[in-house]
């Protein structure tokens, strides 16, 4: 594939089709998919309530631009705001996280400069993952993702998570935005603690600044609600999702819980977001989640596998939440264990950092796959 220019390394295994929670590879051996395209195909592959949403939505109005309105967009946005309980809220529709991530940021700014004009700083926590985009990057964490592409836009100061004090101590009256993941994904999932987010919902308040959750990777059920924000207790002001939502379409969101930020007309925009094969196709997404029941089973696979997943020599450790697993090995070389269960198990998993494998297969995942994970895992942690 020499023609894909190598922003990623070699692709280990070409996949050709796939169903539920099973992808087949272009020599027809079939895997089990513990990664979901990223936590992303929330309903498994090829499940046909998006597909047929789709294609009956693009054989009757395709793509006109936001300039004109289309019913799809504004369902979804009524959707969206029912399940996270924004009555008052907006949504701006777009087609990546990185996208929703940076239509939060300008919303903050907005905010900020309606109250003095040095607001504008954004508060975000120490291995944070928010995109690849200059702004979204800036938000980010890890320095070799930034540091060829620097300079990249002022204003983006980081605090270690769980460290309320640090955090108290960076919130100032300059602060438009504390920026959060409330577990944080690509960082390795580490799950914020409850009381942390409650601190910072009370210095957003304090400073007039918004607090934003980074939803990307933990919305539309994939840790046990349809936000993690609803487990933890903690309201932000804004919500960023995207992954899960289209399961597998290409869209992202920025919802907002009232109308705050005060963009106006001109402040941003996007020429594919919300369009509506898209939109009607997350729409059914959102329907398909609550029709079968997929949060329920979210929650009971999800805390069976992680105590099952505990159990395993040389594992030292589960973490994270739902269908958000992040499992820790006592041994370093998590991207070995990746590699020979994929080979050798037909196991698809992530190596997070070089110690930890993520499991955020789709939602529909069963026991049964559970159990073929755990007795994979298991052989292969065993024999090495
Ligand atoms: C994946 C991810 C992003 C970036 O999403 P893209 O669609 O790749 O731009 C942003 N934030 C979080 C928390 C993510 O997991």
């Amino acid at each position: 594939m020499t023609s894909i220019l190598p922003t990623y390394g070699p692709r280990p295994v070409t996949f050709v089709s796939g169903r539920g929670t099973r992808l087949v590879g272009a020599d027809g051996a079939e895997y089990l998919d513990c990664v979901g395209g990223i936590a992303t195909v929330a309903l498994g592959h090829c499940h046909p309530a998006p597909i047929e949403a789709f294609a009956r939505q693009a054989a009757t109005l395709g793509h006109v631009s936001n300039l004109y309105g289309t019913q799809p967009a504004v369902d979804l946005a009524d959707r969206l705001l029912a399940v996270a309980g924004f009555g008052e809220g907006g949504v701006f529709l777009c087609n990546s996280g990185a996208e929703a991530n940076e239509a939060a940021i300008k919303l903050a700014r907005r905010h900020g400069r309606g109250i003095a004009d040095d607001k504008v700083e954004v508060v975000a926590l120490e291995r944070a993952f928010h995109g690849r985009t200059l702004g979204a990057l800036a938000a980010t964490w890890a320095r070799a993702k930034k540091d060829p592409f620097e300079p990249l836009p002022p204003g983006f100061r980081h605090v270690p998570p769980n460290d309320g004090a640090a955090l108290a101590a960076a919130v100032s009256p300059r602060t438009a935005a504390i920026l959060i993941e409330p577990i944080q994904g690509e960082g390795g999932v580490w799950p914020i603690d409850p009381g942390y987010l409650t601190l910072a919902r009370e210095l957003a308040d304090r400073s007039g600044a918004l607090l934003i959750f980074d939803e990307v990777q933990t919305g539309i059920g994939r840790t046990g609600a349809w936000f993690r924000f609803q487990d933890v207790g903690v309201t932000p002001d804004g919500l960023c999702l995207a992954k899960g939502l289209g399961s597998g379409l290409p869209i992202g969101a920025l919802v907002t819980r009232s109308q705050v930020g005060g963009f106006i007309p001109g402040d941003h925009g996007t020429t594919f977001g919300g369009s509506p094969p898209i939109a009607a196709g997350a729409l059914a997404v959102l329907d398909t989640i609550e029709r079968e029941g997929l949060i329920e089973n979210v929650r009971l696979v999800g805390s069976e596998l992680a105590a099952a997943l505990r159990e395993v020599p040389g594992v030292s450790g589960v973490r994270g939440a739902g269908l958000l697993l992040g499992v820790e090995l006592e041994r370093a070389g998590a991207a070995a264990v990746a590699t020979r269960l994929l080979h050798g198990q037909r196991v698809i998993v992530n190596a997070v950092t070089p110690t930890a494998l993520r499991i955020c297969p789709p939602l529909v995942f069963s026991r049964a796959d559970g159990r073929v994970l755990v007795d994979a895992l298991t052989e292969e942690l065993v024999s090495a």
